[in-house]
């Protein structure tokens, strides 16, 4: 339930701005000045420490997608669900569909995604104020094959996941670690110092409000919302200017994102289209928003992750840097209660631990994978061992096991 306030405090914030700038600035044109302010802070100071040009024949890449904030089989994959997810159950038909995925393991948002993350089960705080208990598989790629900081990246809506890049092993962690990017707490924070800094008047001036959200933006970049690798040099103008483009293009165009997750999809996709890195993992969660009680809001956040999962797949699909040698992974990082008991309100949780909070999906995509589907039980655990043998590492000890019908036709 704690989760679900950051969705609240979006929502807040939105309410509060209306008396303030509803005769000035839509939500949506709002969203799109704070978007572009934070273009140039959503870029870390590394960047600029290095003219960039993405490695050119980088073997095989892996991009993890939790099909995020919690949802059940009943809306997905059941035979009445799947009118809520046009583009899933399009690319089921070239994907390989484990019918039987299972989270075993502490059913929040947090421990779920470090279990999938790092091959074992996590009982860690579930909000995140612990880094995950055992190396992820980012510490087991980035430290066996050297490969730099721009090579594994976290892109997540949760704004608990700030430590999710890096287990607490001394011998692995941070310096291993991905990069963590939480885009939406950065839109949030910059709205909230915005309402913070102008309580009465004075801000229903839109070049006002560009210029309060341009002042936190050169404020820092060691806000809320990166955990990054520093290099500290002199900035790259062309790295910076090129990727500011390309954000200013997307916020203003009609893609703008409106949502937490809409954001991550964004950034997601300039990380690749930029710097296209070999492990990602993305994390929507928009749909945690069924615990404050609207159905037809859950239905909603499952459509467009839908929608932003079809549009990442087609990214793939196109980009060269991807195109035929990316796995794509797909899986909800847990499911929600069923409603035996709840009075056909289950979806309003994800605690029972009941097999609708349980048993999930998972969809495995690209570089060799043909159309088909199994009922033999998989786990969440799975998916590190899985990727780390994608992608030629070991992990150290997990319980997880490699997923060998992906393995077996991945080329
Ligand atoms: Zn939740």
């Amino acid at each position: 339930m704690r989760e679900a306030l950051i969705d609240a405090t979006m929502m807040l914030i939105c309410v509060h701005l209306r008396p303030i700038f509803m005769f000035t600035l839509s939500k949506r044109r709002f969203v799109q000045l704070a978007g572009l302010t934070i273009a140039n802070r959503i870029l870390p100071n590394w960047l600029w420490a290095r003219p960039f040009s993405p490695p050119e024949d980088s073997g095989r890449k892996v991009i993890i997608v939790t099909f995020g904030g919690g949802v059940r089989y009943s809306e997905t994959f059941s035979p009445e669900g799947l009118k809520n997810i046009p583009q899933l159950a399009k690319m089921r038909a070239e994907a390989l569909f484990f019918k039987s995925c299972t989270n075993a393991g502490v059913l929040s948002h947090f421990n779920s995604t470090a279990s999938i993350i790092t091959g074992n089960w996590q009982r860690v705080d579930d909000f995140g104020f612990q880094p995950p208990a055992s190396p992820t598989l980012f510490e087991y790629y980035r430290k066996q094959t050297g490969v730099g900081p721009l090579d594994a990246w976290v892109i997540a809506t949760n704004k608990s996941f700030s430590t999710m890049g890096a287990g607490s092993e001394r011998e692995w962690g941070l310096p291993f670690g991905a990069n963590v990017v939480l885009p939406k707490q950065l839109l949030l924070e910059a709205v909230d110092d915005v309402v913070k800094k102008n309580p009465q008047h004075g801000v229903a001036n839109r070049d006002n409000v560009l210029h309060q959200l341009e002042v936190i933006l050169n404020e820092g970049y060691e806000g809320v919302g990166w955990t990054i690798f520093k290099a500290g040099r002199q900035l790259d103008h062309h790295v910076h200017n090129t990727l500011t483009r390309g954000l200013i293009g997307f916020i203003n165009g009609p893609e703008a994102p409106t949502s937490g997750d809409e954001l991550t999809f964004f950034i997601t996709r300039e990380v690749m289209r930029e710097f296209g890195p070999r492990l990602i993992l993305v994390n929507f969660w928009d749909m945690d928003v069924a615990h404050w009680g609207s159905y037809s809001l859950y239905l909603q956040a499952i459509t467009r992750t839908d929608r932003l999962t079809g549009m990442l797949w087609e990214e793939i699909r196109s980009n060269p840097n991807y195109k035929d040698k990316t796995t794509l992974l797909v899986l909800p990082e847990l499911g929600r209660d069923g409603d035996l008991n709840t009075s056909s309100n289950g979806f309003l949780n994800h605690r029972s631990g009941d097999p609708s909070c349980r048993n999930v999906w998972l969809l495995a995509l690209g570089a060799g994978i043909t159309r088909g589907e199994t009922d033999r039980p998989i786990q969440h655990v799975d998916v590190t061992a899985t990727a780390a043998a994608l992608l030629g590492v070991k992990t150290g000890a997990v319980s997880g096991k490699p997923i060998r019908e992906i393995l077996n036709q991945a080329a």
